[in-house]
């Protein structure tokens, strides 16, 4: 698919999104059909009969069947907000239609809550499209690239190797007309046999043709089936250069950019899979900007309660 097309998609409009989700009723509804697509359906009993009420204007629904009474956003990446839905969807609606990252700061600010319930707010989506990620596997023929994340480190060695530096893995899935496809941006530890040979286990479909530099530790690939092409970059030959690696740099480069310029490089160490995550998850669905927004909004309605405290912990 060629670039133009898409930067030229329609996405979903300002005025489209206010007319759909513009109210708490109309995000109620929006958020019921993606919790429940095949109408209620009890935790407990898995009842189809039920009622509704509201309870301190939040929407519940009681089991006829066993009295099990669920709101609409317990247990969901919504569950115990103090926010409106609408705020909800409107985070959701910038995080999916931007072609840039947005920043904790500009989410309060388009939002207008505090800094804490925006920061809640980014984090937690971030996981729900990080989560979402996890899951995608590249096949075919793939470039990957070792890069680094961050790096306002003005004592530290340059390139690899360098100090206070988030290390990660990226690779692009090419099609027959040598378009890129899919990516998977993942953090490791480092660049190691075994780092590499888990991450392609995870990542990469058996008979994957890999293409990378001379950089040792992608000979691990093979331990997840792939075929290995090795070129070796050095002596006037710079990867930049080379045309195997053109859609891995080019990606590489947009990535760093809008990363590194939205965000805070202290954050990086802490939190880089899901800021990764998100520019990841952006990437594979932007050939439907206009349907990503629903989908968010389904996988937010499936991923369970990610409290504050567990997103600080950081872990992956
Ligand atoms: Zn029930």
């Amino acid at each position: 698919m060629k670039k133009n097309r898409i930067q030229l998609q329609e996405g979903l409009s300002l005025n489209k999104f206010i007319a759909t989700y513009g109210t708490e009723q109309q995000c109620e509804v929006a958020l019921e059909k993606s919790r429940w697509p095949e109408g209620f359906r009890c935790p407990k009993c898995n009842s189809e009969r039920h009622s509704c009420h509201r309870r301190n204007n939040v929407l519940i629904f009681q089991c006829s069947n066993c009295r099990k009474q669920v709101s609409l956003t317990e247990g969901t990446i919504f569950h115990s907000t103090k926010l409106t839905l609408v705020q909800w969807f409107q985070a959701m609606f910038f995080l999916t239609q931007n072609k840039n990252n947005v920043s904790t700061l500009e989410l309060k600010r388009h939002i207008g809550v505090g800094y804490s319930a925006a920061w809640r707010l980014k984090h937690k989506l971030m996981q729900v499209m990080y989560e979402r990620e996890t899951t995608t596997i590249l096949s075919g023929r793939v470039e990957i690239d070792d890069a680094y994340l961050g790096g306002a480190n003005p004592g530290g060695k340059a390139g690899r190797g360098s100090e206070n530096k988030v290390p990660f893995i990226a690779a692009i899935q090419t099609n027959s007309k040598h378009n890129p496809i899919y990516a998977v941006f993942s953090q490791v530890k480092n660049f190691s046999l075994d780092e590499v040979s888990s991450w392609a286990k995870r990542s990469l479909a058996p008979g994957t043709e890999v293409v990378s530099d001379g950089l040792h530790c992608f000979a691990a690939v093979a331990d997840a089936g792939c075929n290995h092409q090795r070129e070796v970059v050095g002596k006037g030959r710079k990867s930049t250069d080379m045309e195997c690696f053109t859609w891995v740099n080019t990606i590489l480069g947009n990535l760093k950019t809008a990363i590194n310029g939205t965000y805070h490089a202290f954050d990086f160490e802490k939190y880089a899979h899901r800021y990764l995550g998100e520019y990841q998850y952006r990437f594979n669905r932007r050939f439907d900007l206009a349907s990503m927004f629903p989908r968010l909004v389904y996988a937010a309605a499936h991923t369970g309660c990610r409290p504050e405290s567990w997103l600080r912990l950081a872990v992956d």
